[in-house]
């Protein structure tokens, strides 16, 4: 029977949605979940989406059949060259093995049980605290034992760059390092160029830990889709091993299509054919193979020189939008002479603002204004617009004051 089974918790992101749509309040703002809107507060297609789907539709050549178990070779290597630039060294000598996966997590995922059968050194893996939930579900799930290294700085709302490298330091050697590739989620707090040195020295020279990249949003953060991949090149062109998964989710606004990628990179060439064949084991008795359109829409925006230049356009105006909501906010705040330091909302990277708001302040927000965010007081830029900018900014001041 079933009796026994309890009622779980809405999930801490998915579930503001979920009080959101129960709320038939006229003026509600929904900037809990990471997708972004329009002004209008619309979902947005991309135009460049529209016109591959044409492309595919038009093409009576297409059919249904099964994927294989790493799904479309062409997407896996767009994929890789996307990630690690074209001219990347370890695709050229055959280091990159990539699997098509669903979406981030599932590539997580993936990556997560890949290495809890077949990783060499500890199955201890190291997220950032704070980091995107689904990571402490994900990974022990995974089969790894999942622990914290310290990130963000509450008072200074920035990073703990001494506390991060204390404790990969004191981690052990060999374990596996979770680093956000850009855009860091929920707190917005990105490591410099020069921090990223410093940390990969540790990583790679005094500790042999394996860092896993979890890059969910390529090209959102800065609108350059290479200045967003910087990390993830730094470590791979240095030789080492590397894990990394790609979500294009966010980047191609393909949310619900499920579309992302796992690439491990091997130091030694010889060893990739054998962990593309273990890899295709841990895929096989989890969903056989993964879905074909999404893959397909990337596949023929990324191989044609005409798309892949207005995708890019596209999506540097939507990581424009946001950091004028950013600007848009901190002025609103300003004017109102709401007390505290908000520059943070200027220098917080990606998606979303780590206000520093607590949950009573949260709860008080989407009570009297209708606001909803997630209670650790994240609110997602690119859920903003021009528009509802002042009705924020009356809920933070009121909370503030109060
Ligand atoms: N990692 C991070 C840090 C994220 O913010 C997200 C999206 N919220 C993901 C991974 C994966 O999302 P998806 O599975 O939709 O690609």
């Amino acid at each position: 029977s079933f009796a026994h089974v309890k009622q779980a918790p809405e999930d801490a992101i998915l579930g503001v949605t979920v009080a959101y749509n129960k709320d038939p309040s006229p003026v509600k703002v929904n900037l809990g979940v990471g997708a972004y809107r329009t002004e209008e507060g619309k979902p947005l297609v991309l135009n460049v989406v529209r016109k591959a789907e044409e492309q595919l539709l038009a093409d009576r050549a297409r059919n249904k059949e099964y994927l294989g178990i790493t799904g479309i070779p062409q997407f896996n290597k767009l994929s890789a060259e996307l990630i690690l630039g074209r001219d990347s060294p370890a695709i050229a000598q055959g280091r990159v093995i990539t699997a098509q996966c669903l979406s981030g997590t599932g590539s997580l995922r993936v990556g997560g049980e890949f290495l809890a059968t077949h990783y060499s050194g500890p199955k201890v893996i190291y997220v950032p605290s704070p980091t995107w939930g689904n990571h402490l579900k994900i990974f022990p799930l995974a089969g790894l034992e999942t622990r914290t290294y310290r990130y963000y700085n509450p008072k200074t709302r920035g990073l703990d760059y001494e506390g991060m490298i204390e404790d990969l330091r004191a981690a052990p050697n060999g374990a596996v390092v979770l680093l956000h590739a850009c855009a860091h989620n929920p707190t917005g707090v990105d490591l410099t160029q020069e921090e990223w040195e410093g940390l990969r020295k540790v990583i790679r020279n005094d500790k042999q830990q394996l860092p896993f990249f979890d890059s969910a949003y390529q090209g959102f953060a800065s609108g350059s889709l290479d200045t967003d991949a910087f990390a993830v090149r730094r470590f791979v062109n240095d030789g080492g091993e590397t894990f990394i998964a790609q979500s294009y989710a966010k980047n191609m606004g393909l949310y619900g299509e499920r579309v992302g990628a796992l690439s491990i990179v091997v130091r030694d060439p010889s060893v990739a054919a054998r962990v593309e064949s273990q890899l295709k084991l841990v895929i096989r008795p989890m969903y056989s193979s993964p879905p074909t359109y999404g893959a397909a829409i990337v596949s023929t925006i990324l191989s044609n020189p005409a798309l892949y230049d207005e995708w890019k356009v596209e999506l540097k105006a939507m990581a424009d939008r946001i950091i004028s909501m950013r600007h848009q906010l901190f002025d609103a705040l300003k004017a109102r002479k709401t007390p505290g330091d908000w520059t943070h909302i200027l220098n917080q990277i990606g998606m979303f603002t780590f206000t520093g708001l607590n949950k009573q302040q949260v709860e008080y927000m989407t009570k009297e204004y209708h606001i909803y965010m997630t209670m650790d007081g994240r609110i997602s830029m690119a859920g903003l617009s021009s528009r509802t900018v002042p009705q924020l900014a009356d809920a933070i001041h009121s909370a503030v004051v109060k």
